[in-house]
């Protein structure tokens, strides 16, 4: 079973005039299987957000059904089990940020569930462990970082123990610094922790680290694949405003110079730097030898 699975799920915003013209989510079809780490793109307006509130449960759909490991959100008595199932992190830690002492915030989702203090001692310092926040955990969340405060939202989920955490761009206003931090804790929860992660992203390089990433246009799912199948299709993304990772479009660039034709044929979808400077170092050696194809 599917740790979430959409079932031809639409959603509209105006309940009173319900049509597929103005639906903000059209009947989707996805899951997101257990353990997985999947990217969605898209650009702004195009329903990621949405999508992601239908994924726990926030929003019910009008029409289809969301099934978190069997169980439909739209049932109420499903809502608290799937909420504790799958956690979501938002774009502002400062609005996820709830109490003036690093681990009493932390503390606070798992209060709210009634568990037993014991165990909320074990579990704020097992998350602050996973989050590497142990050192702050007296500090004021106010004092730290954004990557910090982020982190301490994150570290406020993982203390409700989920199995699955939706960010919806949970980096997107932090500096590069404080985004690395972010990407590298969320890496560590999927690989270490084995839990399912669910990223919205307009990071291209964040994407990247995906092992699927979901593209979305206008309500609707318009590509499904690895990485490198979707950051592939570099002249589609672009018709649907969006980008490819920086190497990417380099050696897509390249390949398309008619200056360079034949020297070297580059293989589309290349986003690792180390891939792409071999190739260009192919190139150099190609056009010294007078630009015959290898
Ligand atoms: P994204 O996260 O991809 O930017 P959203 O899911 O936020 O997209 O929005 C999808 C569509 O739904 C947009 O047309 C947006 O204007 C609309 N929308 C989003 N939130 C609301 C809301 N609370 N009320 C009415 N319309 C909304
Ligand atoms: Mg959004």
């Amino acid at each position: 079973m599917p740790m979430i699975q959409c079932e031809n799920v639409s959603f509209c915003y105006d309940t009173e005039n319900i049509d597929e013209k103005n639906a903000a989510v059209k009947n989707i079809n996805f899951s997101v299987e257990r353990g997985s780490f999947v990217a969605i793109l898209g650009r702004n307006g195009s329903g990621k957000s949405t999508l992601a509130k239908l994924l726990n449960g926030i929003l019910v759909p009008n029409s289809g059904r969301v099934l978190v490991e069997g169980m439909d959100t739209a049932e109420d008595e499903n809502l608290i089990p799937i909420r504790k199932k799958v956690g979501m992190v938002f774009q502002n830690p400062d609005n996820q940020l709830v109490s003036n002492i690093v681990e009493e915030d932390i503390a606070f989702g798992p209060e709210n569930l009634g568990i037993d203090p014991a165990e909320i001692r074990k579990r704020v310092d097992r998350a602050l462990e996973i989050v590497n926040m142990t050192a702050f955990k007296k500090h004021a969340p106010h004092k730290l970082s954004g990557g910090q405060k982020q982190r301490v939202a994150i570290a406020g989920i993982l203390a409700m123990k989920p199995e699955c955490i939706l960010f919806d761009e949970s980096t997107s206003m932090l500096d590069p610094q404080g985004r690395a931090e972010i990407m590298q804790t969320i890496r560590k929860l999927n690989r270490e922790e084995n839990i399912t992660v669910v990223i919205i992203t307009h990071f291209m390089n964040e994407a990247a680290m995906a092992d699927r990433v979901v593209v979305m246009d206008q309500g609707s799912i318009v590509r499904d694949g690895t990485p490198r199948e979707i950051f592939s299709q570099v002249s589609f993304l672009h018709s649907i405003g969006l980008d490819v990772p920086q190497v990417t479009e380099l050696l897509h660039l390249l390949s398309e110079d008619p200056a360079l034709s034949g020297a070297v044929s580059f293989p589309e979808g290349v986003m690792d730097e180390e891939e792409a400077a071999e190739w260009i170092v192919k190139l150099f050696k190609a056009r010294k030898n007078g630009c015959t194809a290898i």
